[in-house]
C-alpha cells in the first residue's frame, strides 16, 4: 500500500486514478478536502476496495501517526499543498500552515514510522515530496531551463513556501536519513483541473461567453506538461529515483500564456463553434500579477538520463485532449463552479 496526501486535488487525483490503473497496489488516500479537493474526480473508484479515502489534515499529527501504524505504507507521495499563486498573495497563511507545518509534520510522523520498521520493509520505504518548478525563481529569454543544480530563488508566498518545504525534505534525509525523493515540475494541465488556474479557467469562461482575462502582456512563459506524464514520472522516481536525489520532470514545452489562450480558443472553434464568432474576442488584458514571473522553463534531462522517463503526449495532443474533456465533463464543471460536490460527498460517497 501506498498513502497519498493531497490524492483529491487536480494532480493527486490523476496520480491515484493512473496508479489503479496500472498496479493492483491498493491507495490509502488522505486529504483536507479544501475547495480544491474534490471526491468527484474520483467517482469512478467507487467500490474499488483498493482504495480507501480518509478525509483529514496533514497537520495532524496524531492521524497522520495513526494511519501510518494501521495501513503501514511502504511510500507516501506527498501532494497535499496549497497550490494557487495569486490565492498565496492574499492569504499566505494558509500556505506556511499547510505547505511548511504541514510537510514538517508529515516528515516527523514518517521519520517515527520509518525508524519503528525493520529489513527489508526500512530498506524498500520511501517519502516522495512532489514540488514544482516555482521554486527556482524566474529565468530570463536567454538564460538555459532550470536544473536540479540550480539556486533556489522563490519570488511568491506559494513558492517560498514550497521551496521551505523542499529544504526540510532535504534536511530529513542529511539529517536523519530518511529515505527521500523529490520531484519538481513544470505547470500541469489536463483533467480535473480546477477552474482558477489558466488553462480551465479560459476553456470555462470561453463556453460561458464570460472574458478571458489575461494579465499584463500576456508574454508570461511557462512550460507545460500534461498531468499523466507528471504522474508517470512520480512513479519513475518512486520506482527508481536515487535517495536524496531531486528530479526536475517537465515536457520541454515552453510557451507564452498569451499562446496558450489563444490555442484554447482555436480549439473551441473548432470542436464547439460559437454563432457569435471566435472565442478570441473575448481575451481582455488585466493588470498583471504582483512580483508576477516572467518565464519558468525546466530542464528534463536527469529524469530521462536515469530513469528512462519521456512524455507520452505533445503540448499538441494533450491540449486537445484537455479541450475535449472539458466538453464531455459539463457536469464536473458545474459543480466545481457551484462547490455542490461538498452536498454530492455527503449523499453519494460511501467512504471508498
Ligand atoms: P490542488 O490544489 O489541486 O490539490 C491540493 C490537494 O491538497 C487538495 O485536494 C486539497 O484538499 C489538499 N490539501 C490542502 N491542504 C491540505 C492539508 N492541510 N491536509 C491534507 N490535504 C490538504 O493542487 P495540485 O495542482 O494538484 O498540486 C499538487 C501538488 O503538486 C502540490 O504540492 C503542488 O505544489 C505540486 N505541483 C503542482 C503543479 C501544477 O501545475 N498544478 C506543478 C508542479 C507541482
Amino acid at each position: 500500500m501506498i498513502l497519498v496526501t493531497g490524492g483529491a486535488g487536480f494532480i493527486g487525483s490523476n496520480f491515484v486514478l493512473t496508479w489503479l490503473a496500472q498496479s493492483q497496489e491498493p491507495v490509502l488516500n488522505l486529504d483536507a478536502l479544501t475547495y480544491a479537493g474534490n471526491l468527484a474526480n474520483l467517482a469512478s473508484l467507487q467500490g474499488d476496495a483498493r482504495h480507501t479515502f480518509v478525509q483529514g489534515d496533514i497537520c495532524d499529527r496524531a492521524l497522520m501517526d495513526q494511519l501510518l501504524a494501521s495501513h503501514r505504507p511502504r511510500a507516501i507521495v506527498h501532494f497535499a499543498a496549497e497550490s494557487h499563486v495569486d490565492r498565496s498573495i492574499h492569504g499566505p497563511g494558509a500556505f506556511m500552515k499547510t505547505n511548511v507545518d504541514g510537510t514538517f509534520t508529515l516528515l516527523e510522523a514518517a521519520r517515527a514510522h520509518w525508524s519503528s520498521l525493520q529489513g527489508d520493509e526500512k530498506a524498500a520505504f520511501r517519502f516522495h515530496h512532489v514540488s514544482t518548478d516555482e521554486v527556482y525563481g524566474s529565468l530570463k529569454p536567454s538564460d538555459p531551463p532550470f536544473a536540479e543544480t540550480n539556486a533556489y530563488e522563490p519570488n511568491s508566498p506559494y513558492s517560498a513556501s514550497k521551496a521551505a518545504s523542499d529544504h526540510l525534505v532535504r534536511a530529513w534525509h542529511h539529517t536523519y536519513g530518511l529515505p527521500v525523493v523529490t520531484t519538481n515540475c513544470s505547470n500541469n494541465y489536463g483533467p480535473y483541473h480546477f477552474p482558477e488556474k489558466l488553462i480551465p479557467l479560459m476553456i470555462v469562461n470561453a463556453l460561458a461567453g464570460k472574458p478571458l482575462p489575461v494579465y499584463g502582456d500576456g508574454q508570461q512563459i511557462r512550460d507545460w506538461l500534461y498531468v499523466e506524464d507528471h504522474c508517470s514520472g512520480i512513479r519513475a522516481v518512486l520506482a527508481g529515483g536515487r535517495l536524496g536525489e531531486t528530479y526536475n520532470i517537465g515536457g520541454w514545452n515552453e510557451k507564452a500564456n498569451l499562446d496558450i489562450v489563444k490555442t484554447v480558443c482555436a480549439l473551441l472553434d473548432e470542436l464547439r463553434p460559437d454563432p457569435a464568432g471566435p472565442y478570441s474576442r473575448l481575451i481582455t488584458y488585466v493588470t498583471d500579477r504582483p512580483g508576477h514571473d516572467r518565464r519558468y522553463a525546466i530542464d528534463a534531462r536527469k529524469i530521462e538520463r536515469e530513469l528512462g522517463w519521456r512524455p507520452a503526449e505533445t503540448f499538441d495532443t494533450g491540449i486537445r485532449k484537455t479541450v475535449q474533456w472539458y466538453l464531455d465533463h459539463p457536469e464536473w464543471v458545474a459543480q466545481v463552479q457551484s462547490g455542490s460536490y461538498r452536498d454530492w460527498l455527503a449523499t453519494n460517497y460511501t467512504g471508498r
